[in-house]
């Protein structure tokens, strides 16, 4: 994912911006469309694959600018078919970001990075206990879709991956504009979650300029319990976030949904139900996704017992609040919920 070289990407640009980039081609202007359905419509890994361009025209443009493509320099295959591919990243020092294809049926999903590294420093991640590197650029991360040998099969994205979207707005918006774009890769933003520990001032421009969905990252009800666990709840109040969602229509069309991490023992009790439940209920219509936390060595939390994920699931289920218990896929390879790190494990 590293740029080859200092040449302008292409990838990350929405046709109209294509044209203004090559806008002292010495080629015609209906080239600047077919350069854009190449990249978008047929994801050419390359101006030679372009095949009804002329050789000069082919040429011309690899002298100046580069598509984006960047292979990804290691795939690891979990025994559930679950594949996590790592990207290097460019920088002073080389670091790496690792997105995590999971197929099911005949659908799969892509959860992608934003960045290398993470500055929440939330208490139960692995993702930012090697600090930050870099935010990614919209090229960056389109390419861990755009490059994957298993692109084709990708149904819905999740960017669920490293970093935290709304610390790095501006290119996460630019690439969701790309892939949700008619002229772009033309996915339905009802395929698209975003997740957020609740950063509000990129949460009000995601809102305001995008139809994704929303997922919202609790996984506590008490304030104090959930600022020990996330740090950002001191600079973002989730009472802040949710006066803000509250104005939001998710009933209709996008989803607005809440990720809630079970801790073995600290936030699964009944108070902790009953709290959430409460919380929640100025979100009418939202849900609970309840992911069961994969240890990390070194880190006070454990995995709750299953059938204590299931009582707390059903209570708030039987509550109101309609709530999902996510499967765990990848734990094999570290591509679960929380496990994601910007350390080639050939390196680490
Ligand atoms: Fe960053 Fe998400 Fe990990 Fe928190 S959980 S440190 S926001 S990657």
């Amino acid at each position: 994912m590293t740029p080859t070289s200092d040449r302008p990407v292409l990838l990350g640009l929405l046709p109209n911006e294509i044209a203004t980039a090559l806008a002292h081609a010495p080629f015609p202007a209906y080239r600047f469309k077919q350069i854009a359905q190449w990249i978008y419509q047929k994801r050419a890994a390359s101006f030679e694959a372009m095949s009804n361009l002329g050789l000069t025209d082919r040429a011309w443009l690899n002298e100046h600018f580069q598509v984006g493509y960047q292979a990804p320099a290691e795939e690891r295959v979990s025994a559930d078919g679950t594949r996590k591919y790592l990207f290097e990243v460019g920088g002073k020092a080389t670091a790496y970001v690792e997105c995590v294809y999971i197929p099911e049926d005949d659908r799969a999903t892509l959860c992608v990075s934003s960045q290398s590294g993470c500055r929440m420093g939330c208490q139960f991640c692995a993702t930012g206990d090697h600090g930050f590197n870099r935010s990614l650029s919209a090229a960056q991360i389109l390419s861990q879709f755009y490059s994957i040998p298993y692109a084709d099969k990708i149904s819905s994205f999740v960017f669920m991956g490293m970093g935290e979207p709304f610390d790095n707005t501006d290119e996460v918006l630019r690439a969701l504009r790309c892939l949700t774009s008619d002229d772009g890769f033309a996915f339905s933003p009802r395929r698209i979650t975003v997740s957020t520990v609740g950063v509000i001032p990129g949460l009000k421009r995601f809102l305001d300029e995008s139809e994704c969905h929303l997922a919202v990252s609790l996984h506590s009800p008490f304030d104090q319990e959930r600022e020990k666990w996330i740090p950002a709840q001191k600079a973002y109040p989730i009472a802040e976030v949710l006066k803000i969602l509250k104005d939001y229509d998710f009933r209709h069309q996008r989803r607005l949904s809440f990720e809630y991490i079970l801790f073995g023992g600290q936030n699964d009790s009944l108070s902790h139900a009953k709290a959430l439940i409460k919380l929640l209920s100025v979100c009418p219509g939202c849900r609970v996704n309840l992911i069961l936390y994969h240890p990390v060595p070194g880190k006070p939390f454990q995995r709750p017992k299953t059938e204590q994920a299931f009582w707390f699931r059903d209570y708030l289920s039987q509550n109101g609040l309609f709530a999902t218990l996510r499967q765990s896929r990848g734990e094999d390879i570290e591509a679960a919920c929380g496990l994601l790190s910007k350390q080639k494990k050939s390196q680490a």
